[in-house]
């Protein structure tokens, strides 16, 4: 009776009909958001889903590189199966992490816009020290960066990440008459690796990837004084690696993984994923 004698009341009452909506849409959510987090938290705690995920303790992985460097390769098979779990991400983690860090990897990538670490190693917030540049070519600034990482967060294992197709790489191997700008710099820096590999079998672009990424890695070992001393003590990893843009998937290179100085880690298992 009300309603229909005044138009006003029957704004009112469409109002809190749409308020109550909106309301109980959004508990509807949160519970969803609440179960999810249950959900995980409990997948956390069950040692065969671990198993199953390809999960690596982080605290292990801190300590030991050998450990980081199978989270990484467990966060890879996941992102290459399809099933990526997206780790720390929720909005509590993000907060805590307010109060400082502890990077488990230091990842030298190409900043090309397909390649993105935290994607394609499955890995969250506060898990990967990231420096890129384009064919993740180093210099001063890089240098520093890692060194950073390595003396005030205490990151033990750095992965030189290249990838194939890499437009850097490709400039390099083609070499164009006239660079512009600073092109030159990375042309340059790249230029001994496709050299290298010129006469070799297979596809030169990808060849010459996995030299530059092999260069780079010998670079950082032997660079004084806080890496080649860190390297030659045996408390730093420096390995390379090749991410597929076919594929997605992340191949450690052997050529990276010899003849290593004695470390101070204990377990050097890197088998099994
Ligand atoms: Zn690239």
């Amino acid at each position: 009776m009300i309603i229909k004698k005044s138009p006003f009341a029957l704004y009112c009452v469409l109002f809190l009909m749409f308020v109550q909506t909106s309301c109980a849409q959004t508990q509807e959510a949160l519970s969803s958001q609440e179960k999810e987090k249950i959900k995980r938290e409990k997948n956390m705690q069950n040692p065969q889903w671990r198993k199953d995920n390809y999960i690596v303790n982080r605290d292990s992985a801190f300590a030991n590189p050998y450990y980081a460097l199978q989270k990484l390769k467990g966060g890879n098979k996941r992102f290459e199966e399809g099933t990526s779990i997206h780790p720390r991400q929720d909005p509590a983690l993000i907060q805590s992490l307010s109060e400082g860090q502890a990077p488990f990897a230091i990842i030298v990538g190409c900043s090309d816009s397909r390649v993105s670490s935290e994607a394609l190693f499955d890995q969250g917030f506060g898990d990967l020290f990231v420096a890129r540049t384009a064919g993740q070519v180093m210099a001063q600034a890089s240098y520093a960066t890692i060194e950073y990482a390595y003396l005030n967060l205490g990151t033990k294992l750095i992965v030189v990440l290249g990838h194939t197709s890499c437009g850097a790489v490709s400039a390099a191997v083609k070499i164009p008459a006239d660079p512009p700008g600073h092109i030159v710099t990375l042309i340059n820096a790249i230029k001994p690796a496709a050299l290298a590999v010129k006469n070799m079998e297979g596809d030169e672009i990808n060849n010459a990837v996995r030299q530059n990424v092999i260069n780079q890695v010998n670079d950082l070992r032997e660079l004084e004084s806080v890496l080649s001393d860190a390297y030659s003590k045996g408390n730093l990893l420096i390995i390379g690696a090749v991410y597929s843009l076919d594929t997605g998937k992340v191949e450690i290179l052997d050529e990276t993984m010899e003849n290593f100085p004695p470390t101070n880690f204990g377990t050097e298992d890197i088998t099994g994923l």
